[in-house]
């Protein structure tokens, strides 16, 4: 008899994964739709690249679909420029929308929303100015006033409203507001604002209207309008959860329901798009995809892959508390992905040349493994000769104890070469090595030593008579400090900016294998990091961008 054995151990669900089956299994929902709904006011950042992860994540898992919707309701700082970027990224991340919709696009049935709410009583224009409005909201402890407006007439409110939308009046003159409750404990419930009159052109809508409904009016009527099951924001906005029900139930419309979740920090970063537009603008960095940048844009270039983002935000987890995160462990994701996948070469960052003087004068080439991680990635040959490059720091005259690199005396191993010693140094008149000598051990090709005798240190090495040069960009945090948005008075985020994040090295010797090499290529440079081609990379001016170092670096 096969005796299965009963689990009742679930999969590890989080908690919107939770809400999800439930809704599936009570039959509430047959499949779910859920949304990304970015404003196109900024590049993506990482924190957008945690929401896309959940929405498309939860939607993909459980059979359902997620919308791109635009919520292009604020004209002043939107962009199409912002359009296509975030599309472009959404993709890379490996995401398919189902449709994809723009805010703007339901601004007529928005409108005549409002008129049914006018009609209803549930909404009335305001002539007071912001100022007075927000005098008269009143604080948490103590009840708002009511607008000296708020009992006009339907057919007055009715006629004012439509000619806001004639553009008869200025910017600030006037606004429509929900009618509920000044007194209420929810200070968002306090006859919020519906729509404010702005006479700007709009990226799709052009100059077709002069008033613009606000998020909270705008955002569930359009979660309604595409029947999206799970609207799934940030914890913020939790406290706007009892408006967006509210719109929804007066208008009787399809009732999509919202949930929050924890937004994902970074230390060492800032993530709001206005100030990352400063950095932009200002030029403290060289665009929104500066490898520096905590963009999704920046992170491709400086060589993250789809697949480390998203192990990221799958290793995060989805919290319902707020929290910060490390950085590291972004960079562990990618380590872990391109540990699997990336090729191995040798590179020179700060050459010294080492002349082997009892190599004869020809050229050899030796056999060097391409990912020790995968055998299916095969081997490839490098050349070798009678002079080579070195790191100047994997030589030292007057070492520590325990040191295993070169020095006089001593034996060392070159990757997939030879054992070497170390005969001696030349210097110039200032006392600093020019050209350190050598002799090999021909018994020691490949790296081996027959005899069986002991080389601890291997170091890396690039062929002096054949090789190509690089420009290499090494990268620190853009930010010294664990918070930069805590600063001290007078202080701005600006202040904790790093001012060594961006080091360039020139006239780097590399293997000749990378002479092809073309943008987003990625490589671990043996014992160096992981490394990735720059979009600025030309046939005649290579240049890599290091995406990581092989180790945490940071918690020394
Ligand atoms: P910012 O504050 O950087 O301007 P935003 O929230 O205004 O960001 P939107 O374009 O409105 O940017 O965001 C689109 C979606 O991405 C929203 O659902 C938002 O909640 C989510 N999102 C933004 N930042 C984060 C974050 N740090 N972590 C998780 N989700 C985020
Ligand atoms: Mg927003």
């Amino acid at each position: 008899m096969e005796i299965k054995e009963e689990t009742t151990k679930k999969p590890n669900l989080n908690f919107i994964e939770e809400i999800i089956e439930n809704d599936l299994n009570s039959g509430k929902h047959k499949s779910i739709i859920t949304r990304f709904p970015p404003e196109p006011n900024g590049y993506l950042h990482i924190g957008h690249a945690k929401s896309i992860c959940l929405n498309f994540g939860v939607a993909k898992k459980y059979g359902g679909r997620t919308n791109l919707r635009f919520d292009d309701t604020n004209p002043v700082k939107e962009d199409t420029e912002y359009v296509e970027s975030i599309k472009e990224d959404i993709k890379w991340l490996g995401f398919n929308w189902a449709e994809e919709h723009y805010a703007s696009d339901y601004f007529e049935q928005l409108y005549q929303w409002a008129v049914e709410l006018i009609k209803k009583g549930l909404a009335y224009v305001d002539d007071q100015t912001l100022e007075e409005m927000r005098e008269n909201r009143g604080t948490v402890q103590t009840p708002g006033k009511n607008s000296p407006y708020r009992d006009r007439s339907v057919e007055e409110n009715l006629d004012l409203f439509q000619r806001m939308r004639a553009g008869e009046f200025p910017d600030g003159s006037k606004t429509l507001r929900a009618k509920i409750d000044m007194a209420h404990t929810n200070m968002h419930m306090r006859d919020p604002i519906m729509y404010r009159i702005l006479h700007t052109h709009h990226h799709r809508t052009g100059d077709d209207w002069c008033i613009y409904p606000m998020y909270d009016y705008a955002h569930g009527e359009s979660d309604s309008l595409e029947n999206i099951t799970h609207s799934i924001c940030t914890l913020e906005f939790d406290i706007h959860r009892p408006l967006y029900d509210w719109f929804i139930q007066q208008l009787d419309i399809f009732p999509s329901h919202q949930y929050e979740f924890a937004r994902l920090n970074l230390n060492y970063t800032v993530m709001s798009k206005r100030k990352l537009l400063q950095l932009v603008k200002e030029n403290y960095v060289c665009g929104w995809d500066d490898p520096r940048m905590p963009t999704i844009c920046g992170l491709r270039r400086r060589g993250y892959t789809p697949e480390s983002i998203r192990n990221f935000c799958e290793d995060i987890g989805v919290a319902k508390r707020d929290n910060v995160i490390d950085y590291t462990r972004l960079e562990n994701s990618l380590r872990d992905d391109l540990n699997k996948k990336a090729q191995r070469v040798m590179a020179v960052l700060d050459p010294i040349k080492v002349v082997i003087d009892n190599y004869p004068d020809t050229s050899e080439e030796l056999e060097a493994v391409n990912n020790p991680e995968d055998e299916t990635a095969g081997t490839r040959k490098v050349s070798f000769s009678k002079t080579i490059f070195i790191e100047r720091d994997d030589f030292m005259e007057n070492p520590p104890k325990k040191y295993f690199r070169m020095t006089v005396g001593q034996e060392v191993r070159l990757r997939y070469a030879y054992i070497v010693k170390c005969t001696g140094v030349e210097k110039d008149e200032n006392g600093n090595i020019t050209l350190i000598h050598c002799e090999y051990d021909p018994a020691t090709r490949g790296g081996n030593t027959p005899d069986g005798r002991k080389v601890k240190g291997t170091i890396h090495w690039v062929d002096a008579n054949n090789h190509i040069e690089a420009e290499v960009r090494l990268f620190d945090r853009l930010f010294q400090s664990e918070s930069p948005d805590k600063v001290e008075e007078g202080q701005t985020f600006l202040d904790n900016l790093n001012p060594d994040s961006l080091k360039v090295l020139k006239n780097c010797k590399m293997e000749k294998f990378l002479a092809n090499t073309k943008a987003l290529d990625k490589y671990q440079f043996e014992r160096l990091g992981y490394f990735s081609t720059d979009y600025d990379s030309t046939e005649n001016n290579i240049i890599f961008n290091r995406a990581c170092t092989l180790k945490d670096s940071w918690n020394k």
